[in-house]
């Protein structure tokens, strides 16, 4: 088992590390962290790969002597997949979700809950007070519990409600406090002062930082198991880019430090940038990077609806983030507004079937917005860190169509009752439901688009996969509008265009053209004034495409 010591930042001294050592005994630095002897060659990856399917695989690489005094119920190790829709209509083929909706608690607070655990009862410590912006509440709640620990939860006020009963619920002592979360975070440092108790610190924290480490160890593991043509095989693999959601940079800073270590003891040839969004209501961190400066002013009163990236406050931690990103990958830091990362929650759901939470769904904002900028280009390695669940779903997210209504009493004594739910449900508005076709010869293509569209609840959708099966198809059935690919075998979109315009009564039905193909002039000159619209594939939103097909279908011909 490799040493570790506690590093000041600030002067360097190595002491050994204990939980309530809040400050480097030779200068009173309030920053330390682990340092290992990382001997290049004593890790190798099948050191690790034969440990558990959890975060204790790494424990070699932890501030701990003896983990398996926790009693872990398997956190982290979460699942790293391709995300193939999300990535289409992004243009990023090598987009991948890194899960860490499936910790225990839902968030990928349950790394920092884990390590912290496992150091306190190590070092006999039974008692401990985190102030928190609810997930670190309920993640620290849930696995004091587990270790028969006593925790003082410090909760801001503006937690939703349902996120402080879950801490209650574990059996905490919940402080509710009227204030923001930089307000409670003193109050916790205080009362944590007078009792002489162990303060989760955050950032500052050694166990907090070490735990998110084992993010950055698990996507480089899980990456080159995926097995990526373009990468060497026999070591880990580093990605283009890591994205997250931040607040105080506990998951950036750790995250980076476990790509530096990865590095120096030869398993990865890289450090990826990093992308971390913030919530334009609360993004000193996105500003103070911007302006090119290495301190943040602070947001003393945040904006914004999603309470668990209210750190207004970074401190030295956007100083310390900015430092190691420039050192290492690079990358961005930037923010995005409460309404596009509502958007994206939605989209998330509805194309990968993933239910995340706001926080969560400001990175996948971030990403589709540095995506358009052209900021991550189509042939990199993306890992987003899907970091929380969501919580009850709240009506205002979902679209106007998402529920239709049937009474049981008018199925009472159907004769043939399938056949009648059927047909009352597809009956239901049928004046509002208009039928298109989509014609693509690639079958994920066409399903994307129909699962975009049977969302919005208004749409009935038909496909055909090539030219004459649509050609058959309109015969049969004349749709409300046209969904067509241009590049097809056999017949392509411009000779399938010019027969459906010869004839009634496909003559005058609006046709939106959804390409990836660049057109050429003579290309654009066959199109003109006979299709309604254009778009390029991985260029285009749900919004934007209902958007189009809405207008499309309005225009008279
Ligand atoms: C805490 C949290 C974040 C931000 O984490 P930091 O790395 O500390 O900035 C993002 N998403 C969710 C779901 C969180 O709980
Ligand atoms: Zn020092």
């Amino acid at each position: 088992m490799p040493s570790f010591a506690a590093k000041c930042l600030d002067c360097e001294a190595h002491t050994p590390y204990h939980p309530l050592t809040n400050s480097c005994p030779e200068c009173g630095s309030e920053w330390m962290e682990a340092c290992y002897d990382l001997d290049a060659g004593k890790f190798r990856d099948a050191t690790f790969s034969d440990g558990p399917a959890s975060l204790w695989r790494y424990s070699e690489l932890l501030p701990l002597h003896n983990p398996s005094q926790y009693p872990s119920i398997g956190e982290g190790w979460t699942p790293l997949f391709p995300a193939h829709q999300l990535g289409m209509l992004l243009g990023l083929p090598n987009l991948y979700i890194k899960d860490e909706r499936q910790n225990p608690t839902g968030s990928f607070k349950d790394r920092q809950a884990a390590v912290t655990v496992a150091a306190l009862l190590e070092h006999n410590i039974n008692e401990a007070v985190i102030c928190s912006t609810g997930n670190v509440a309920i993640a620290f709640s849930a696995a004091f519990a587990r270790a028969g620990l006593k925790l003082w939860a410090f909760i801001t006020s503006l937690v939703p409600p349902d996120k402080m009963h879950e801490v209650a619920i574990y059996g905490s002592q919940v402080i509710k406090v009227t204030g923001t979360y930089d307000q409670a975070k003193k109050l916790a440092a205080q009362f944590s002062l007078e009792r002489g108790l162990f303060l989760d610190r955050g950032v500052r924290s050694i166990t907090a930082l070490e735990s998110m480490k084992t993010i950055a160890f698990e996507i480089a593991e899980q990456l080159s198991s995926l097995q990526l043509p373009t990468r060497k095989p026999s070591t880990w693999s580093s990605p283009d880019w890591y994205i997250q959601a931040v607040s105080g940079a506990i998951g950036p800073l750790g995250v980076i430090k476990g790509f530096q270590e990865m590095h120096v003891a030869g398993l990865v040839d890289k450090i990826p940038a990093l992308a971390c969004i913030q919530s334009a209501g609360c993004a000193p961190m996105a500003k103070a990077w911007e302006a090119d400066l290495d301190v943040a002013e602070p947001v003393l009163s945040p904006k914004t609806h999603i309470t668990t990236l209210t750190t207004g406050d970074p401190g030295r931690a956007y100083t310390l983030l900015r430092q190691r990103m420039l050192e290492a990958g690079g990358g961005t830091i930037d923010s995005v507004s409460d309404e596009d990362a509502f958007r994206a929650l939605s989209l998330v759901a509805k194309v990968e079937g993933l239910s995340i939470e706001p926080a969560a769904a400001v990175a996948f904002a971030g990403l589709i917005k540095l995506a358009r900028q052209g900021v991550i280009h189509p042939d990199d390695v993306v890992v987003i860190n899907c970091s929380g669940h969501t919580m009850p779903v709240e009506s205002h997210l979902l679209g106007p169509a998402w529920s239709k209504d049937i009474s049981v009493d008018d199925f009472a004594f159907p004769s043939h009752p399938r056949e009648g739910i059927v047909a009352a449900l597809t009956q239901i508005d049928q004046t509002q439901m208009r039928n298109v076709l989509i014609i693509d010869d690639q079958a994920d293509a066409r399903r994307l688009i129909r699962r975009l569209l049977e969302a919005q609840g208004t749409f009935l959708v038909d496909e055909a996969e090539s030219g004459p099966i649509a050609l058959q198809l309109v015969k049969q059935s004349v749709p409300d509008l046209i969904i067509l690919d241009l590049m097809m075998p056999e017949m392509d979109g411009f000779a399938l265009l010019d027969l459906l315009r010869a004839q009634m009564p496909t003559h005058d039905i609006p046709i939106v053209v959804v390409t990836a193909k660049e057109l050429t002039s003579v290309e654009w000159k066959r199109l003109d004034g006979r299709i309604e619209q254009l778009m390029t594939k991985g260029d285009f939103f749900v919004e934007e495409l209902v958007e189009e097909i809405e207008n499309a279908l309005s225009q008279e011909r």
